[in-house]
């Protein structure tokens, strides 16, 4: 009996919670996701054709229920940051035993790993690379390892030293010309699908969880000057930053969202 808790039900998000609802473990689902699907959506996502214009959250619930009756599914038609709703979400949160992040900006996904942080819930978070040239999926334990900022960070620094250009990893239209078009249906099934893997492991061992990586990148095509080979992981340990004002240890009282407002800052600085 578990409860999963989710954020985003787009084409890579949609995949994931197909994947992971079909492990009976799963009992109890609240997913949140604003959006009404859209014909521009219909080319990535399994919603059918025929389902434009309805809201997502209610196609995606209607899948689920075809394949497991029995599940238990409170659909939240909001954004995360609806603060007409913090109460609502925040219950839901208080009482899941894993957590999908599988929103599509920044702020959402500093303000999920802050919900998570403060009823210490395990969670996981995949991104699939502009251009779908590849992924990456994070795992976060409370207490245990780095915050989203941190790893955001250090992510951003490392490919920034390494390769002179970044991935643009998060937004799509980045940086690289190669990386303009959006991710094909291929490449968002593998990221969801090791997304998915990573979850339910999680699930599994909860706080002896241990891959030996907080980060894994899988390159999905060789692009030059960004990956060299197609189909290699990278396995990233990410540490908590020392001077990280929103995951530091001492869980002294700060700002929490100006923490968060100035860990976005630094990440929007070229
Ligand atoms: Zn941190």
């Amino acid at each position: 009996m578990a409860h999963l808790f989710q954020v985003g039900a787009g084409s890579g998000g949609m995949t994931v919670l197909d994947i992971v609802c079909r492990d009976p473990r799963i009992t109890h689902v609240t997913l949140i996701e604003p959006d009404i699907y859209k014909p521009h959506n219909v080319i990535r996502h399994q919603f059918p054709p025929a389902a434009v214009d309805r809201y997502k959250v209610d196609l995606a619930a209607a899948c689920l229920l075809e394949r497991r009756p029995e599940l238990h599914i409170d659909t939240l038609r909001c954004s995360l940051m609806d603060a007409a709703m913090t109460e609502r979400i925040d219950t839901a949160v208080k009482t899941c035993d894993i957590a999908i992040c599988a929103a599509d900006n920044e702020p959402a996904k500093f303000h999920f790993d802050m919900l998570m942080r403060r009823h210490k819930k395990p969670w996981t978070l995949g991104e699939v690379l502009a251009g779908g040239i590849g992924g990456l999926v994070h795992w976060f334990q409370h207490g245990n390892g780095p915050c989203y900022g941190c790893v955001a960070s250090h992510l951003r620094r490392a490919i920034d030293t390494d390769q002179g250009r970044p991935p643009d990893y998060a937004a799509p239209g980045g940086i690289a010309p190669e990386t303009t078009i959006p991710a094909s249906r291929a490449s968002i099934e593998v990221i969801a699908s090791l997304h998915a893997q990573i979850t339910l492991q999680l699930l599994t061992h909860g706080s002896t969880y241990a891959p030996g990586f907080t980060s894994l990148l899988f390159t999905l095509e060789a692009v030059p000057g960004i990956f060299e080979e197609a189909f290699r992981t990278y396995r990233f340990r990410i540490a908590r930053s020392p001077d990280c004002l929103i995951c530091r240890p001492d869980e002294s009282p700060i700002d929490l969202d100006r923490a968060v407002d100035e860990a976005l800052a630094r990440l929007n600085q070229p």
